[in-house]
């Protein structure tokens, strides 16, 4: 079997998949989306990433057509189905097919689409090492805590990053550094771990709170707040989180090292145990 695609309830080739240019995800990116992984074939902290998938929904008026335990019959059989070692899927849920309006269409249902490949993990050369990050001006909207398919400023800001080198793009706000372009960001001060606090500026990561309990059980203390950006650039360790990123550290922020320019220990302890908790 190919990659697996469905769409509205029915698995299909990804390849095969064909959507309306009048669906609202398409015109207006009026829509919520997921991505989660598998390790051991086994879908990674599901009901996190369902939880969020329906708080984004409800946090544009969208109506879920069917409810979790539906969501993850649908994705344990993608993943049955594409048959990979490891697995990356990606579901999506759209205001569905309209007529081209703003107003929100009075009887369409949803679209729901899902995209099932295969997970590559990164480079572990990359993981060992760390990787380098810019900082940019944080453009995007005022509700970056709704997962939603408007994904603009992300794809320009990792473009940049990526032109210059570097691995993520890390935003701010005035003086306040948010989050990365497709991760949380964490710092390290005196053996604190500290990181931008949730809210309406962050997306509350599945990953960070995962990394935030490790951290708990570890007796390493740990601060919500907010960092500004001369405190970033001036942490003793910064690290990464997300769903295909893990825990990454950071050695460079523009042209400046952090700290020595090697991972740190917290940020290699924290590594080991989400990888040690992955193993059992
Ligand atoms: N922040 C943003 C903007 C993201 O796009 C992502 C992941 O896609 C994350 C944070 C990390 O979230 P998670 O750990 O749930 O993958």
């Amino acid at each position: 079997m190919p990659d697996i695609g469905f769409l509205n309830g029915e698995f299909m080739p990804l390849n095969q998949v064909r959507i309306s240019i009048e669906d609202r995800g398409f015109q207006f990116g009026d829509g919520v989306y997921e991505v989660l992984r598998t390790y051991g074939g086994v879908p990674f902290q599901l009901n996190a990433h369902l939880e969020r998938l329906e708080r984004s929904a409800l946090a544009i008026g969208l109506n879920m057509p069917v409810n979790s335990s539906k969501w993850e019959e649908w994705i344990r059989e993608g993943v049955k189905r594409a048959g990979y070692p490891e697995c990356r899927v990606y579901v999506q849920v759209t205001r569905g097919v309209a007529p081209r309006d703003h107003l929100f269409p009075n009887r369409t249902t949803a679209t729901i689409v899902m995209s099932v490949r295969e997970m590559h993990p990164l480079n572990p050369g990359l993981c060992d090492a760390g990787v380098v990050v810019i900082t940019m001006d944080d453009l995007r909207w005022g509700r970056c805590d709704i997962k939603s398919i408007n994904l603009l400023p992300n794809v320009l800001a990792r473009q940049r990053a990526s032109e210059a080198g570097a691995f993520e793009a890390i935003l701010f706000r005035g003086d306040t550094v948010t989050e990365g372009a497709v991760s949380n960001v964490m710092i390290v001060r005196a053996g604190h771990v500290i990181t931008p606090p949730e809210g309406m500026h962050i997306l509350s990561g599945v990953t960070r709170q995962f990394v935030l309990n490790l951290a708990h059980k570890d007796g390493i203390p740990v601060e919500e707040r907010n960092v500004s950006l001369r405190e970033f650039r001036q942490a003793e360790e910064v690290f990464l989180t997300g769903t295909t990123i893990e825990v990454l550290p950071v050695v460079r922020i523009d042209n400046a090292l952090v700290a020595s320019g090697h991972p740190g220990l917290l940020t290699k302890r924290l590594r080991a145990l989400f990888l040690e908790h992955i193993e059992r």
